[in-house]
């Protein structure tokens, strides 16, 4: 539930007036970057089987900020859809995409349906009437504003929409640029479907890779060991788990589902969990944990990072107080409200914001749209060149040297870069430039209290700029 005193745009609103103050622009100007300047509301009707009646479905799209074009954002499937929480997940995608640094404005749809409630061809029909609409009010293209999948949506839906969209404008060449998060053999990319998870991943490594940062909070560096809690174990948050274990050495000791809190100190195989969870339908009951008391307890567990990876609005007056995590990262969108922030930061918790630590999903939407413009795949060009030219360089030193590799060795030295290769190294840049730029604007200003604020700051700023350089015509 949200917190009595804001709804969710209120809240995204109220975290942007507290940056703004150290962002040196205008009142006029940053009026203009908080508003919303698109708000399509639809009802369109939708016969759900052959012959039957119809069904009037409530859906909205909004455009946040047409400072940089297309719009970007993801399309949710939820009965909790409205008007105020699409507005306030527009906002915030363009927030997002001016930290991680996409040259995007930022938009969100949503349609106010239970997605398990229909067929798939019933989801089919309300997805590609939605499509429709959106075609219709120019609220679609490559050029213009691109969806992807958000909360209840994914790749399935997401072709539905590219095949609604090149139907109805046949013959347009950068077309499939119309929307991202597609099915990699339906001109989608490779690492999509990770991609928010491993960008979490990176993004709380590189948050604990600054001593003085972790000496405040009372951690070491490293992610070697360190304990995390999950909540959610879609797509999101099963990325994190997995990836943060693989490849950070982390600790995965409780996780919060819809149906159930678990926990195990010697930590979770979330590998296994997954299986267990597809085969019995449920978290609770995984072998080797205990099931705690209540639906969130597992928040409340004593630990290094916390990771709610569900919907907005987790963390909240009702339960910051008992939340022990030292680290936050906001794998959702709007996870913890801003009165439950402020107790949360006043015990020195640090919270890394939503805007930059899940903007993975849209940096590789970026790269899908940036593949599907030049109608090529990353590394085609050049993968077997470089591959050359190493073997080459490795023979040569093998010959000088007299001394051997294994294949091994060799394949590790000698490989040239594909497609899944340069998108976790472009994920993984920006994930990293950008910690950077939110960190060094909150070194640079001691009045800025906290990175929530400071990521606003430099988001603000970046997108002032745009609007100083252009101007504003008429
Ligand atoms: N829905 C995702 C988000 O909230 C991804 C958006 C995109 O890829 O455009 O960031």
């Amino acid at each position: 539930m949200a917190d009595k005193h804001y709804s969710f745009f209120e809240g995204v609103v109220k975290n942007f007036d507290k940056a703004a103050p150290y962002s040196e622009l205008t009142e006029g100007l940053l009026e203009q970057i908080k508003a919303c300047n698109s708000i399509f509301a639809m009802k369109f009707p939708v016969r759900l089987n052959d012959g039957g009646d119809v069904e009037v479905i409530e859906a909205y799209r909004v455009q946040h900020s047409n400072h940089r074009m297309p719009t970007k954002g993801g399309i949710r499937f939820s009965m909790d859809v409205n008007q105020d929480e699409v507005m306030a997940l527009a906002a915030l995608m363009t927030y997002k995409c001016a930290v991680i640094g996409v040259p995007y404005g930022g938009a969100k749809g949503g349609v106010k349906i239970d997605p398990k409630k229909y067929s798939v061809e019933q989801l089919e029909r309300i997805t590609r009437r939605y499509t429709a609409e959106l075609v219709r009010k120019n609220f679609i293209g490559p050029g213009l504003d691109v969806p992807a999948p958000d909360y209840g949506t994914g790749p399935r839906e997401m072709a539905w929409i590219m095949d609604t969209y090149m139907t109805l404008k046949h013959g347009e060449m950068d077309g499939a640029g119309c929307v991202t998060g597609k099915p990699v053999e339906q001109n989608g990319i490779v690492g999509r479907a990770e991609a928010t998870g491993r960008g979490v991943f990176y993004g709380i490594r590189e948050a604990l890779s600054y001593e003085d940062d972790m000496k405040k909070i009372g951690l070491t560096t490293g992610t070697q060991g360190k304990t995390m809690v999950i909540q959610g174990m879609g797509n999101v948050g099963s990325h994190t788990g997995l990836i943060s274990i693989a490849e950070g050495g982390i600790k995965v000791i409780g996780v919060a589902e819809y149906e159930g809190s678990i926990h195990n100190p010697d930590g979770i195989d979330i590998a296994a969990l997954l299986e267990f969870r597809k085969k019995t339908g449920s978290i609770v009951g995984f072998p080797g944990t205990t099931t705690l008391e209540h639906r969130g307890a597992a928040l409340e567990l004593e630990c290094d990072i916390l990771v709610p990876a569900a919907l907005e609005n987790q963390i909240n007056a009702d339960n910051a107080s008992k939340i022990k995590a030292k680290i936050i990262a906001e794998a959702a969108n709007g996870p913890v409200t801003p009165e439950a922030e402020e107790v949360l930061l006043k015990r020195g918790c640090l919270i890394i914001p939503d805007m930059y630590i899940n903007a993975g999903g849209v940096t590789v939407s970026y790269f899908e749209w940036l593949k599907n413009l030049s109608h090529s795949t990353f590394g085609h060009m050049e993968k077997r060149f470089t591959s050359n030219r190493y073997n080459n360089m490795v023979d040569l030193i093998l010959q000088m040297t007299g001394k051997e590799l294994s294949p091994a060795q060799r394949a590790l030295l000698t490989n040239g870069a594909d497609e899944l290769d340069l998108v976790r190294s472009g994920l993984e840049e920006s994930m990293i430039q950008a910690y950077q730029g939110i960190r060094k604007t909150w070194q640079a200003d001691p009045n800025i209290p906290d990175l929530r604020t400071a990521a606003f700051v430099y988001a603000i700023k970046k997108i002032g700029a745009d609007y100083l350089a252009m101007g504003i015509w008429p």
